[in-house]
């Protein structure tokens, strides 16, 4: 058997025990739906420099740089879930996963099923204003992103409109992140697909599952600084990899069951 096979399998004997499995996620689950990520292969920080689009103090000093970059990333609104979020969804429906905390801003967890989605950064679905923090719809700001135009406020007309996203230099949602601290304490299996695991406080998280007792399942397109702790590391495409997890898991389950 190949070597990927097998850690499948250890993969889905691992999830198929498990009565309280957290999924933790980032940028690399949505790749595959064609939504860049910022680091890795084909990443946007080979394009752009974070300090200066993705910051709060980048988006204050020049908001127009900002938008020119959300058009790589919140512009891909006709995303669609790909297999590696229909699998995590399934994983719910089959009462295995409980929650996913996700670094991901771009819904797509929900839109594949999923009902309990801690966003740590947020998401790209509202927008508001820093200055007054009037809330402003796509549809509003997405007229001044058509004439090559930044942002204004409508009711004060400042140009700091901005998605409710957590920008570098901004703090965590404090009610989702204890929430997800939560989760990562109680979750017998911690799941990590598709992540970087370089930004915190977010990738503290598995590390403190671990702590807790949780046993770690990695799968990711190249190696992280975690995976001397994981009981299994899979290198890989999360929407290949993932339906395969699921597909041991529901053979296990049967099994059982017969
Ligand atoms: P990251 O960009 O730092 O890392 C992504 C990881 O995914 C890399 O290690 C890469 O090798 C891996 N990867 C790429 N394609 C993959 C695939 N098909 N299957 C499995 N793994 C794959 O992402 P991060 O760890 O989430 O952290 C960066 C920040 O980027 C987060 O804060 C997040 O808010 C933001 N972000 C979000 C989106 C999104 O919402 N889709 C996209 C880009 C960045
Ligand atoms: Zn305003």
């Amino acid at each position: 058997m190949e070597l990927i096979e097998e850690k499948i399998e250890l993969a889905a004997s691992i999830i198929a025990k498990a009565k309280h499995a957290v999924v933790f996620t980032g940028a690399g689950v949505s790749a595959e739906s064609g939504i860049p990520t910022f680091r890795g292969e084909d990443g946007l920080w080979k394009k752009y420099n974070p300090e200066e689009v993705a910051s709060i103090y980048g988006f204050r000093r020049n908001p127009k740089a900002f938008w020119e970059f959300s058009k790589d990333l919140l512009g891909k609104t006709t995303a669609k879930p790909n297999p590696a979020h229909y699998s995590i969804a399934e994983l719910e429906k089959m009462g295995i996963v409980k929650a996913v905390i996700t670094q991901n801003i771009d819904m797509l967890h929900q839109r594949a099923g999923n009902t309990k989605v801690l966003e740590l950064h947020g998401s790209v679905e509202r927008l508001e204003c820093l200055d007054c923090g009037e809330e402003h719809t796509w549809d509003y700001v997405g007229e001044f992103l058509i004439r090559n135009e930044i942002p204004r406020c409508k009711k004060c007309k400042s140009y700091y409109v901005k998605p409710k996203v957590v920008l570098f230099g901004e703090a965590l949602p404090r009610d989702v992140l204890m929430e997800a601290v939560e989760e990562s304490r109680r979750c017998d299996v911690f799941i990590v697909v598709g992540s970087s695991l370089v930004v915190y406080p977010a990738a503290e998280l598995p590390f403190l599952a671990k702590r807790s007792g949780a046993k770690l399942i990695i799968i990711n397109a190249e190696p992280t600084h975690a995976d001397s702790m994981a009981e299994v590391v899979i290198i890989g495409k999360a929407g290949e990899v993932l339906p395969k997890i699921v597909k041991k898991v529901k053979e296990i389950k049967a099994s059982e069951r017969s």
